[in-house]
């Protein structure tokens, strides 16, 4: 049987053999309440990665009619940062992604911070010690700096406090019960280690990832609760998922080489364990390795939900919601990062999504990420707004802008935008749908393009349509493009020679919806003019 192995150490993960796929133990059982949970350390601005963890937890807990929870994980208190949980909360909410148990929501296994949880962990670091599966360590920093030392200087690449190094440190496997206790009165700071068992095969199957085996000479003896009285992120986790019943540990592929570790302190507890689901990482659109935070401002997209400013530094991350994305766009985005249906389908809803998820479709290679398709996406769900709502939403950014206009003018120039925006905003280009007069005045760059394409040949063709224009009723594009047309041939032009101009003329750009339609909309008054002026302008030239 093939099996992935994990060298366990300091966030090393080698893989020295193939994997298996659909672990058969870790099925869901049909009386299975799914419990789930997303554990967040508040250290800053959720990343993306981050929210795709979430939506997968989510999405597993519908799909199974179970519950989704959000645990905060600030045991480390030096590396909490103001206002990241509240973000944390923002992000999830915008997303649609409402846990059913929260800080905020509260629940039956509450609370659900682990600073609020401080007093429970130290029953929970001692019982191990009563197990003989934990034990005491006084070493001071000095002391185990100078095993490391010591240990480099024999050649050990990686020194790590572990089943042989402990045999020579001060701890209570060490030290007599008597000294133990003497120390312990003395008040002397000392931290809790497991005591991970010397010859062991450790193993356990990963939705995702098949066999994980690992031996227990790659794991070292890591501290359970700190000298400050805080346990540390690893036992506080397998505590709360105990105590929360958590029934799948959904988290990303960062976690796997503490996989081992963590089942190892299940078994010390004599606790069953959750099934694990390592995610894949997110890859730099070239691929070349884990997608950061700096790729964002590097590469020119954002890499988390909302906008960031870093209480330190000031500086300013963006966010997928202030660059005017959807959030249905970005959670259908972030489901397909590693995921996919089994068919071709792209566009999904949550409810979709819920539907079709499958955490064993999840493959456990990095899925690389693509801003284009992420535009693509953003552009998708803007053509499935509601006619409405985008012209209110245009109306809003012109009245911004200084333009006024109403909501029916606003809605029908909507209806010709969209076409080409990805972005609400982008639809800001047809404000010249909304201005009265040229808009060559004042604008170099159409000026500049204007002069590049202008024949003077092109004039008798744009008189003989605007004296079409005249009798034209009712001023539809319908009525528009024979009336183009005629002119064409009767003129012996072709479209590709006067239809650049007419665009210019009346839109000022090259770009945009068809100029039928946008004659349409502007009415027969303002194309005329507009086109007048355009040849005033050019003549003023020859
Ligand atoms: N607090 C960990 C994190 O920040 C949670 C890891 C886990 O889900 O077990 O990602």
């Amino acid at each position: 049987m093939a099996a992935v192995v994990v060298e366990g150490r300091a966030g090393v993960t080698t893989i020295l053999a193939g994997y298996l796929r659909r672990p058969c133990a870790q099925r869901i059982h049909e009386h299975m309440s799914v419990r789930v949970r997303f554990a967040p350390s508040p250290t800053g601005p959720l990343h993306m990665g981050g929210v795709r963890t979430a939506l997968y937890n989510y999405l597993f807990a519908r799909k199974h009619g179970g519950q989704f929870l959000l645990r905060i994980e600030d045991t480390d208190q030096t590396r909490y940062v103001p206002g990241a949980e509240e973000y944390i909360k923002e992000s999830l909410d915008w997303c649609g992604l409402v846990p059913d148990e929260s800080p905020w929501k509260g629940g039956p296994d509450g609370p659900y911070r682990q600073s609020d949880r401080k007093g429970l962990y130290k029953q929970y670091a001692d019982e191990l010690i009563a197990k003989d599966k934990a034990y005491y360590a006084f070493d001071t920093p000095e002391e185990l700096e100078a095993m490391r030392a010591r240990l480099q200087a024999a050649g050990v690449a990686a020194p790590a406090y572990n089943a042989v190094t402990r045999e020579h440190m001060k701890n209570s496997l060490t030290l007599s019960a008597d000294e133990v206790k003497e120390r312990h009165a003395r008040g002397e700071q000392y931290v809790i280690r497991l005591k991970v068992p010397r010859h062991a095969e450790v193993r356990f199957e990963d939705i995702i990832r098949g066999w994980v085996v690992v031996h227990s000479a790659n794991i070292d003896d890591k501290v359970l609760f700190k000298s400050d009285g805080m346990p540390t992120y690893h036992l506080a986790n397998i505590v709360d998922d105990h105590l929360m019943r958590i029934t799948h540990v959904i988290r990303g592929e960062e976690w796997l080489p503490s996989a081992p570790l963590h089942v190892l302190i299940y078994e010390a507890f004599g606790w069953e364990r959750p099934a694990f689901a390592h995610l894949p990482l997110i890859l730099k659109p070239d691929g070349n390795g884990k997608l950061s935070k700096r790729d964002g401002d590097r590469l020119g997209f954002p890499v988390f939900s909302l906008d960031w400013y870093d209480p330190t530094t000031k500086e300013k991350s963006s966010g997928y919601r202030e660059r005017g994305y959807y959030p249905e766009a970005f959670i259908n985005m972030l489901a397909l990062l590693g995921w996919n249906p089994g068919t071709d389908q792209e566009i999904m809803s949550l409810d979709e999504l819920t539907k079709l998820f499958d955490l064993e479709r999840v493959h456990k290679g990095g899925a690389k990420f693509d801003p284009e398709k992420t535009k693509w996406f953003n552009q998708q769900y803007l053509r499935m707004r509601p006619d409405a709502e985008l012209g209110s939403q245009l109306q809003a950014k012109l009245k911004a802008s200084g333009i006024n206009a109403t909501l029916e003018r606003a809605t029908s120039a909507a209806v010709l935008l969209k076409e080409r925006a990805t972005f609400v905003d982008d639809m800001l280009e047809g404000a010249y749908l909304f201005t009265n007069g040229s808009p060559l005045t004042d604008n170099a760059t159409a000026n500049e393009e204007l002069r590049k394409r202008w024949k003077p040949e092109v004039a008798p063709a744009i008189e003989a349509y605007i004296d079409r224009l005249a009798s034209l009723s009712p001023f539809e594009p319908v009525m528009l493009e024979p009336a183009f047309n005629e002119v064409l041939q009767e003129k012996g032009m072709k479209v590709g020679q006067v239809m650049p101009i007419y665009r210019l003329f009346v839109a000022g750009r090259m770009q945009g919806p068809g100029m039928f339609d946008v004659s349409a909309l502007l009415g027969k008054d303002e194309v005329v003019l507009r086109l007048k002026a355009g040849l005033d302008l050019c003549r003023s030239w020859a």
